[in-house]
């Protein structure tokens, strides 16, 4: 499929994961509002974009009532490219829960991705992560995929290396 002529609108769904985690003033581990937003400022970017927050949890949480409300938000956009931050440790089984629901994810692509690191951290995979998925969004066919460790993965042949923190294919 040629890049789109007119740089269609990109959604872009989050729902947590460590991409949005960071160290509250308690010390703890938290997720608040989705980063998605100042690293496309940071970027400049003038693609069209919208985002909205599914959920905001550790992806080791997520159950399949989570995935049926990323499913809705899916089926409720009228953007054909879309884009979904998740928490890096189930992200395969979301995909591929995604793949199963063709009501939601008719004529549309969608990528899939996280980070390893959390998105304020100085050292952070994040922008890099969520630039490949933007870009991957507008360039592949209708579909669930995902985007991490600079490799594109179609939903279900990809798992998480958690010995290397790499995803890598299945
Ligand atoms: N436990 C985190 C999650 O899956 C790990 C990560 O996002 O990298 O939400």
């Amino acid at each position: 499929m040629p890049a789109p002529s007119a740089a269609e609108k990109v959604a872009i769904l989050t729902t947590g994961g460590t991409f949005d985690k960071y160290y509250s003033v308690a010390g703890e581990m938290e997720i608040d509002e989705p980063t998605v937003g100042p690293i496309l400022d940071l970027a400049a970017t003038n693609l069209d974009t919208e985002v909205r927050s599914v959920v905001a949890i550790d992806s080791l949480d997520m159950t399949d009532e989570h995935r049926a409300q990323i499913a809705e938000a899916l089926e409720e956009t009228d953007a054909r490219r879309v884009v979904i931050t998740h928490g890096t440790d189930t992200m395969p089984e979301t995909s591929e829960f995604l793949r199963e629901r063709p009501e939601a994810i008719k004529g549309k692509t969608i990528v899939l991705t996280g980070a390893m690191q959390p998105s304020c951290m100085r050292l952070t995979d994040a922008p890099f992560n969520l630039g490949a998925a933007v870009a991957a969004a507008q360039l592949l066919e209708p579909g669930v995929y995902i985007s991490m460790s600079g490799r594109i993965f179609e939903a279900g042949s990809v798992a998480k290396d958690r010995s290397r923190g790499v995803f890598v294919a299945k």
